[in-house]
């Protein structure tokens, strides 16, 4: 693989590890923020809902109190039976009773608005007629059963009720308890309702300072326009916007609310969000407002929304820094750690690169050495592909074939070999030994005569053998060396083993072997082959008058003349001494007359020159020719000879024919070897 691509990879590998930790710890600040928040959401939504059941608890110890007056049950009972027979009118006697009632609770209504935060104190009559509103005197005498569900449920079972109400007057906290006065037979009667509410702006004052938080109630926009205009509850805040703000702590809800930012809930469940208005980040959790109506029926919209709010600045501060932390950090080390692995890639890329150097130095020196020991060599060295094209050769083989390696690399084999083509023909590549080789992938050695670049010829030993690498045959290489010297030295032992050193001529033995030859092939072809046995005259004389040099000289003197004499398909021998045997294949004795007589006369004319003296020399010749019955080469030497020897009586410097008549007739002495 490329080393770009390796850093490339490692690169994008390493960017998405380091954006994954960055990413996952990015999300782990947010995950931590979120738990926070959730935390202290609920947290805050359990204080709120806790304070207000200890306020309305508060609420209706307080309206018991009131209630267990035995004054104030006297006065009420009088003012309702003076009212209902009136025919549910006031009259004296109930405006009497209201008054009195009124001075009776005025000093614990001040004492309990001034201490206790108590908004509203109000009194009803059997049948939910309001009686008394201690914080609004002068409206009474409306039934409130249609309009207050919270005061006809206590006048139905004279259970207490509490609960947030949304009056005509005022919308808060409220509880509802009975009134009930002894009876003088024993017993209880109830003679009327007391109903006793807070004021929310002081109780979440109250709270906010208590918890460090902010507080707001929304009342739900279409619940307040179902009051009549005139007598809407002291609402703060414009009317018409989305929602009507009953008590707020801070006046940020009101600004939120103005700016047009909804803060109303949907849901029961606290939600949480994080604002940020001006400058700072505010911490807002909001949840339903549930009224008496949807307290009791939850299938009932809430009657609006609690709004809590703190600075959470530093928080979000904390949570910014956190992030911008894990930012450096995830940068930082992705910095870090891209320096680290180009600075190891790179080393590693170096160290390599110096390996690599290394090796091929190393593996560059090997084949010098290697090219060096093949071009050394004397022997010709080729490779060949499996196609039988050349892929390497030596210096000794391009030397033979007088061309550059360049010429002949990727070249037919053949087109350079053509020895290799046992039929001679170049083109013939098929048959050659060393297409077999490629094919069959066996080992071959011939011997053959191989042409040089300048056109001669010289013997060589040539060796094919398959070139294999992991057991696949992958082409050959061709070894060749000269052999001419070989053949040279074995071609002088030949010459050593079959002639005469002094003369040339044939050997005894060597002739004798030509000689049965010779008879076998008569025997199996036929034909006639003549036989001369000569002799040279008187040589002990030439031995002795001019030494033996002299002698020798005309031995060879004498094969040079035969030599010229026959012809170069006639065998000349030398039996031993000064005794020749001439074959001459094809010569009846006519023939072999002649030609002997032809040698006697030359040998005669021509005297050997011995220095400057002239030595004249004759030779005497038997002439015997091959017969089919002849049992061996003795046979016609022998018959020859006899021809020879009678030559020789007959005067010597003559031939003489071989007479089968002789057997007969006793042999005559001879002249031969007395030098007389
Ligand atoms: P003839 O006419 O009867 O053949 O008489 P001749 O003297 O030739 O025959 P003889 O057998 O008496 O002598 C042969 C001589 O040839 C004897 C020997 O010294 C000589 N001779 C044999 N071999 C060689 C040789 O290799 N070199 C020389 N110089 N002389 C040889
Ligand atoms: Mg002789
Ligand atoms: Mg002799």
């Amino acid at each position: 693989m490329p080393y770009r691509i390796i850093v490339l990879l490692t690169s994008i590998i390493l960017t998405a590890i380091v954006v994954a930790v960055g990413g996952y710890m990015y999300w782990q600040v947010d995950k931590r923020f979120e738990i926070w928040l959730a935390g202290d959401t609920a947290r805050l939504h359990h204080v709120y809902i806790a304070q207000n059941e200890v306020l309305v608890q508060h609420l209706q110890a307080l309206a018991y109190s009131l209630a267990a007056d035995h004054e104030i049950q006297r006065l009420i009972d009088e003012g309702g039976m003076a009212w209902h027979a009136a025919g549910g009118h006031d009259g004296m006697k109930a405006r009497q009773a209201r008054q009195a009632l009124r001075t009776l609770a005025q000093r614990r209504w001040e004492g309990l608005s001034a201490h206790y935060g108590v908004e509203t104190l109000h009194f009803l009559l059997p049948g939910n007629v309001s009686f008394l509103r201690m914080h609004a005197p002068e409206f009474f005498g409306d039934v409130l059963s249609a309009r207050r569900p919270m005061l006809a449920d206590t006048a139905r079972d004279f259970n207490p009720r509490s609960g947030f109400v949304i009056g005509t007057m005022q919308a808060g906290l409220r509880g509802v308890v009975e009134i009930m006065r002894d009876q003088p037979g024993g017993g209880v009667r109830n003679v009327g309702l007391l109903e006793i509410g807070f004021d929310m702006k002081n109780h979440l004052n109250k709270l906010s300072e208590q918890l460090g938080i902010d507080i707001a109630l929304l009342l739900d926009p279409r619940r307040v326009a179902a009051i009549r205009p005139k007598r809407r509850p002291g609402l703060a805040g414009p009317r018409d916007k989305q929602s009507a703000i009953l008590a707020a702590t801070h006046p940020e809800a009101e600004e939120w609310l103005s700016a047009g930012l909804n803060l109303q809930t949907g849901t029961r469940v606290p939600q949480s969000r994080l604002l940020s208005w001006r400058g700072s980040t505010f911490q807002v959790v909001t949840f339903a407002l549930d009224d008496y109506l949807s307290q009791t029926d939850p299938a009932r919209d809430p009657a609006g929304t609690v709004l809590i709010w703190r600075d959470a600045t530093t928080q979000a501060a904390q949570r910014e820094r956190a992030h911008t932390a894990v930012i450096h950090g995830t940068l930082s080390g992705y910095a870090i750690l891209q320096i680290l692995v180009f600075v190891l890639l790179s080393a590693s890329r170096r160290e390599w690169e110096r390996q690599l150097k290394e090796n091929t130095k190393t593996i560059e020196k090997l084949l010098r050495r290697n090219a060096l020991l093949l071009d050394t060599a004397a022997d010709g060295i080729c490779g060949v592909d499996r196609d039988g094209r050349i892929n390497f050769i030596n210096r000794a083989a391009l030397d033979i074939y007088n061309c550059r390696a360049e010429d002949v690399t990727g070249k037919d084999a053949h087109a350079l070999f053509p020895f290799l083509c046992p039929d001679g023909d170049a083109n013939s590549g098929e048959s050659s030994p060393l297409r077999q080789t490629l094919d069959d992938g066996e080992a071959r050695m011939i011997e053959e005569r191989i042409m040089r670049g300048d056109g001669s010829f010289f013997p060589a030993e040539i060796t094919i053998r398959p070139i294999r690498e992991h057991g696949r045959k992958d082409g050959a290489v061709v070894v060749f060396h000269d052999i001419s010297e070989q053949y040279e030295r074995q071609e002088a032992l030949l010459r050593l083993a079959t002639t005469d050193p002094l003369t040339g001529a044939s050997n005894r033995r060597h002739f004798l072997d030509q000689l049965d030859a010779e008879m076998a092939r008569q025997r199996r072809h036929g034909g006639s082959t003549a036989l001369l046995m000569a002799d040279l005259d008187y040589f002990k004389r030439v031995n002795d008058h001019y030494g033996h040099a002299a002698g020798d000289a005309a031995l060879c003197h004498f094969v040079r003349i035969a030599r010229q004499t026959v012809r170069r398909s006639d065998i000349i021998g030398r039996l031993g001494g000064e005794e020749f045997a001439i074959l001459l294949p094809g010569d009846d004795i006519a023939g072999a007359s002649e030609l002997a007589e032809r040698l006697r006369h030359a040998v005669e004319i021509n005297p050997v020159k011995i220095g400057n003296v002239r030595v004249p020399v004759t030779v005497s010749i038997g002439i015997s020719r091959l017969q089919d019955d002849d049992r061996n080469a003795e046979t016609p030497l022998h018959r020859a000879d006899e021809a020879l020897y009678a030559a020789k009586n007959a005067g010597r410097n003559r031939s003489e024919i071989y007479n089968p008549a002789w057997r007969e007739e006793p042999r005559q002495t001879a002249k031969k070897g007395s030098e007389a």
